[in-house]
């Protein structure tokens, strides 16, 4: 049996004073669950301080392709490392769409966190226009594909994927089971066609106005892995009803 694993995305949210308070009822209550925060860059120390021999694991949003050197404002693999990160995000579509990141930049970026011994969680998904015309598996597939052609199905094995609809971020408009269950059923059998193993052992997480509400009925789903939580994820109570949910 696959395991479920819910990730929070924190995006640019949180203080101090907020994120202590936070962590400290997160810690308890996910006790022997496994779960993600992927923090802020400068609150990745705190991260580490309030977690740490918790069951909660931390990460980033985003990193650098490059290892070191002259590029202002980035961050590396090896820096994470330094703060106790097992999880990266990687090609979430807020990057996509409004940083510029193309797909043979986003599977650099998987290559450079896996390189560092970093899990990158890779999204993929489609935007409204895209379902609406009819190529949702053609644009997931070719998410995929640039990851695939640059580091081997076999990374998949240590990677972690999202699937995340476009639609539905931050949207409030969550896919139905239905919807995200073939997207997701879709994923596993073109990694299966390459790997029957590494597919059957690959967790994919969905993600898009995932609530407490509503999270039972997406989990319950056959190839549904667990979440990547945005909005939720910064509310104790919701993130905390949506990993028990995952962990049934
Ligand atoms: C996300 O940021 O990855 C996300 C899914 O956001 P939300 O849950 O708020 O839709």
């Amino acid at each position: 049996m696959r395991k479920k694993l819910v990730a929070g995305n924190w995006k640019m949210h949180g203080s101090l004073a907020e994120n202590a308070a936070l962590l400290t009822a997160l810690k308890p209550a996910l006790a022997g669950i496994e779960a993600v925060v992927c923090v802020p860059f400068p609150y990745l120390a705190q991260a580490q301080v309030e977690l740490a021999g918790s069951s909660i694991a931390w990460g980033a949003q985003n990193l650098s392709e490059q290892a070191k050197g002259a590029f202002t404002g980035e961050v590396s693999a090896s820096m994470l490392l330094d703060f106790g990160c097992t999880y990266v995000i990687v090609g979430h579509s807020e990057r996509r769409s409004l940083y510029g990141e193309s797909d043979a930049l986003v599977a650099s970026k998987y290559m450079a966190a896996q390189a560092a011994g970093l899990t990158p969680i890779l999204c993929v998904g489609e935007s409204l226009a895209e379902r609406e015309s009819g190529v949702t598996q053609a644009v997931v597939a070719r998410q995929l594909d640039a990851v695939i052609d640059a580091a081997g199905v076999g990374s998949l094995a240590q990677a972690v994927i999202a699937y995340e609809p476009v639609w539905a971020i931050g949207t409030g408009k969550t896919a139905s089971p239905e919807q995200a269950q073939a997207v997701h059923a879709f994923i596993r059998s073109k990694i299966a066609a390459l790997d029957a193993g590494v597919a059957d052992q690959l967790v994919i997480q969905y993600g898009g106005s995932v609530k407490a509400a509503n999270a039972a009925e997406l989990m319950v789903q056959p190839d549904i892995d667990g979440g990547l939580i945005g909005g939720a994820s910064l509310v104790a109570d919701e993130f905390i009803a949506i990993c028990r949910a995952a962990a049934k």
